[in-house]
């Protein structure tokens, strides 16, 4: 089975919007062992509307689409879908008074607008809405050769429509599926090295079509590594996954600094912790980053609060880094003072920043340089600073 996407607003084709629906439920798909054959995406007219969806079931038995479902009448993708299935639409009392049941909790009237969203194309199914007002549409249309396209149509907000998903939607694929194998999902979170560096040290791992499979992908640079494994159950699905998660362990090292959520500050005070040390900082390059970081994690997760015993922050010139990382320790009266100096021009258009840490055995200062988008540079220099105190408890411990 293979699917095809549908994102529907003129938001999208003018420009002014980036499609990243589409990209989500594609890697989405791509994780339950569905491949994205066509990404269509359309204006908000019933001409473009019909046109896609009449192709894309001509192509495909399964088609996701995002948008139009709002209340105004710029918002076709009911219309679209009963128009391409050949059937009217008919007011669900039930929708009606879900939406309506929205409006008396936060105690407004009803728009007459909204009741358009409680009319859907003859014999779909709603698919409920939790977050918003717009329910979604699960619907079929018949295919030019015979059989049916199953339609699964959310609103464009990528919050709800996310929700919705893992509500409805994937369960229901999950159903249509030959083999109704359980699918289970790790994330190895990495710092320290970028993502075609990451890629090239784990050579046929990130292959398509491997089972399990592992994608990757880059946020700020933390490098997410997705490992999926197909199996009867639970089990069967981790047995799977354990030889691949040796792997990248193996061959990534002290780049692998956590799984799931955890961010790398929640990496370094859990180190720190595990020490039972505390942490205290200063910087004037990073605008702030280095504190907020550690100050949002600090408890977080499970980890234990008052690890980040607190910093201080100028706009520029910190001066020497390593008097400024005793300085931190000092006051703070921690067991670990981290510093961050000014960001500076390299060569090559990269970055330079100096970093020192402070704690029982002395200190370090080093130079780091790193690349990438001028407006991301503060928040890579306060990561960057960040994972050093990781490193450095890591090789301390190692003796
Ligand atoms: P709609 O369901 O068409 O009313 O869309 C509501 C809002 O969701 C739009 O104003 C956009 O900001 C956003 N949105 C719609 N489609 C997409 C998409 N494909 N990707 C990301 N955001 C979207
Ligand atoms: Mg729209």
């Amino acid at each position: 089975m293979h699917a095809e996407l549908i994102a529907i607003g003129d938001e999208l084709t003018s420009g002014q919007r980036l499609d990243t629906n589409s990209r989500w439920m594609a890697a989405e798909l791509g994780v339950l062992g569905v491949p994205v054959t066509f990404h269509t995406t359309v204006p908000d007219t019933m001409e473009a509307g019909i046109e896609a969806f009449r192709l894309a079931a001509s192509r495909a038995a399964l088609v996701l689409v995002t948008g139009g479902l709002g209340p105004t009448a710029d918002d076709l993708t009911r219309d679209v879908i009963a128009a391409a299935a050949g059937v009217p639409l008919e007011l669900s009392e039930s929708a009606l008074a879900t939406v309506e049941s929205r409006f008396v909790r936060r105690g407004m009237p009803m728009p007459d607008s909204n009741r358009r969203q409680a009319m859907f194309p003859r014999g779909s199914r709603i698919i409920p809405n939790p977050e918003g007002t717009a329910p979604g549409i699960d619907a079929d249309l018949p295919r030019p050769h015979g059989g049916t396209c199953r339609v699964f149509a959310l609103p464009g907000v990528p919050s709800e429509m996310k929700v919705m998903w893992r509500a409805t939607v994937e369960p229901a694929l999950l159903a249509m599926l030959p083999d109704r194998a359980t699918i289970l999902q790790r994330r190895i979170k990495c710092f320290g090295a970028g993502e075609s560096a990451i890629e090239a040290m784990l050579p046929d791992l990130i292959r398509r079509g491997r089972d399990p499979l592992v994608g990757i992908t880059a946020h700020e640079a933390t490098i997410t590594l997705r490992i999926a494994a197909r199996g009867r159950d639970d089990a069967d699905c981790l047995a799977k996954m354990a030889p691949t998660e040796a792997t990248i362990r193996e061959c990534l090292g002290t780049l692998a600094y956590g799984v799931e959520d955890d961010e790398i500050e929640d990496a370094v005070l859990a180190a720190v912790a595990g020490q039972g040390g505390t942490l205290a900082s200063a910087e004037s390059g990073t605008a702030g980053r280095v504190a907020a970081l550690l100050a949002q994690a600090d408890g977080r997760r499970g980890a234990p609060a008052g690890v980040y015993r607190g910093g201080s922050v100028v706009p520029a010139g910190l001066g020497d880094v390593q008097a400024a990382a005793d300085e931190a320790r000092r006051r703070h009266g921690a067991t670990v003072g981290l510093a961050v100096g000014d960001v500076r021009a390299a060569a090559d258009g990269r970055r330079a920043v100096d970093v020192a840490i402070a704690d029982a055995a002395g200190g370090t200062v080093a130079e780091h340089v790193f690349g990438g988008a001028a407006d991301l540079a503060p928040t890579r220099a306060a990561k960057t600073a960040i994972n050093l105190v990781r490193l450095r408890v890591l090789e301390r411990s190692r003796g």
